[in-house]
């Protein structure tokens, strides 16, 4: 036994052969790795494990390191044709907004400050002229998230309060995010009225009562109803709140400007964000960056003496955004306002035609090598963050098989797992891996590319070996 344990390096000479390899490591770190190898190293020896040189005890150390200070977060190639992805991480930044903004982190500046007056001031001023602009808002105020939003609200003006509701609204969204759950905790109590599929607006006046604060109407987001259905629409919400002396709300979920070619898609199906605003609501709310394509943030716009009671609620405090998202929105919103949406990644992908999306797929297709047989063809899309649940998107695809790799064990289950692997995330279909265009940003089609080109010299690599 004495002779095995001889094999175990001495702490500074394992030190020494360690910066030999990389010089560039922070020491107490690695002396706290040293001793974890050593021990495990002397165990491995007792059971019978191999002896190493001193060069790979060192490598062994460098790679724990490694693998301890590599970064978690990391980008992703979105192939899955869903434009809003929340596990993707939601609405991405073109590089152009990216720079705009990137004084505003990288230096002080007047988040809360007044510099004409040389006093203190809010945060929330910032936005508040583009949203003027954009929608006729008087107010508008900024969360952490629209769950946020939903909650603050409930709790400001129902705390101990009905709120009505239909049941064909109780929604639950991702992540476990319960209507009827939030209003619960934020101290309101739910009025249901109606029944699954049907509501109708004598539902609502039936169920005003002295204990009544608001009239409260969700997006479904997620799902859809169809058959026999019937929901009010917030207009008429709108007006017998107001006759009735209440605080309307509507949850729009992901909430979108119109204006700019959206005619033929979201349009259809959902309301813009000026045509709501048009209504002359109490309250809406949505997210920052679901279709907006700004940051996570919960937008609150409505009538300015419900925002100020809102800001006067302790919970704001625990609720604010940071300098970021608001660099961000502002930066968002200004193209909005000067029609300068491309520079919305979100509405830049949504909005790419057929054409264009047939081309990108030609494009990724030639790259790919031959033996994944690319094909470009049709396929469906979806614009994802909770809108127009039931529609897509005509868009194009490449598909690719692994017909000519079946000799190496690979079908296109482990094909669309070793994608992911690397970083891409592909959609399986019709036991066909397919790469959606309309999701692909610069440089996804040359990294898919390279990626498969990686995996034919594999299997040709092993083809020799055979
Ligand atoms: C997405 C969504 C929310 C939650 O918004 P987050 O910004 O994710 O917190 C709330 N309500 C509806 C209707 C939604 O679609």
């Amino acid at each position: 036994m004495q002779n095995i344990l001889q094999h175990i390096p001495k702490t500074d000479k394992l030190l020494q052969a360690i910066y030999a390899q990389n010089s560039d490591l922070n020491y107490p770190l690695v002396k706290s790795l040293v001793a974890d190898f050593l021990i495990s190293y002397k165990e491995r020896l007792l059971s019978g494990g191999a002896r190493l040189e001193i060069e790979s005890c060192a490598k062994e150390v460098i790679k724990s390191y490694q693998n301890l200070t590599q970064k978690s977060l990391k980008p992703l190639v979105n192939a899955t044709g869903i434009v809003v992805h929340t596990n993707l991480g939601r609405s991405v930044f073109s590089p152009v907004i990216v720079q705009e903004i990137l004084p505003l982190l990288t230096r002080y500046n007047n988040l809360e400050y007044d510099e004409a007056k040389g006093c203190r001031s809010e945060r929330y001023v910032h936005l508040q002229g583009l949203f003027k602009a954009l929608l006729g808002a008087e107010d508008v105020l900024v969360v952490n998230n629209n769950a946020a939003a939903v909650f603050l609200i409930f709790n400001t003006f129902a705390k101990g309060k009905e709120v009505v509701v239909s049941r064909g609204e109780l929604i639950e969204i991702g992540g476990s995010f319960r209507i009827p759950k939030v209003m619960e905790d934020s101290g309101a109590i739910l009025r249901e009225i109606g029944t699954t599929n049907k509501t109708h607006l004598r539902d609502y006046q039936e169920a005003i009562n002295e204990n009544t604060a608001m009239l409260f109407k969700a997006h479904k987001s997620n799902y859809a109803m169809s058959g026999f259905v019937k929901e009010v629409g917030f207009e008429e919400i709108v007006k017998l709140a107001s006759e009735r002396n209440l605080v309307d709300y509507y949850d729009l979920g992901s909430g979108y400007f119109g204006l700019n070619g959206f005619e033929n898609s979201l349009k259809k199906f959902e309301p813009a964000l000026e045509e709501i605003a048009k209504l002359n609501p109490s309250l809406v709310s949505f997210s920052g960056d679901k279709l907006l394509g700004g940051a996570q943030a919960g937008i609150i716009f409505g009538k300015k003496v419900l925002i100020d009671k809102l800001k006067k609620n302790q919970l704001l405090r625990m609720l604010r955004v940071d300098k970021f998202t608001i660099a961000a929105l502002e930066a968002t919103l200004n193209a909005y306002l000067e029609n300068k949406i491309e520079k919305i990644t979100t509405c830049h992908l949504l909005l790419k035609d057929k054409e264009t999306l047939k081309k990108e797929s030609q494009m990724l297709a030639d790259l790919i090598p031959k033996e994944f047989e690319p094909k470009v063809i049709p396929t469906k899309s979806y614009s994802g963050g909770g809108a127009m649940p039931s529609h897509y998107l005509e868009s194009f695809a490449v598909a690719i098989a692994a017909k000519d790799l079946v000799a190496f064990g690979l079908n296109e289950e482990r094909l669309e797992k070793f994608l992911r692997a690397r970083g891409i995330i592909a959609r399986l279909e019709n036991s066909a891996v397919l790469l959606d265009s309309r999701t692909l940003l610069e440089g996804d089609r040359e990294r898919i590319a390279a990626v498969l080109e990686d995996l034919k010299n594999q299997n040709h690599k092993r083809d020799e070996e055979k």
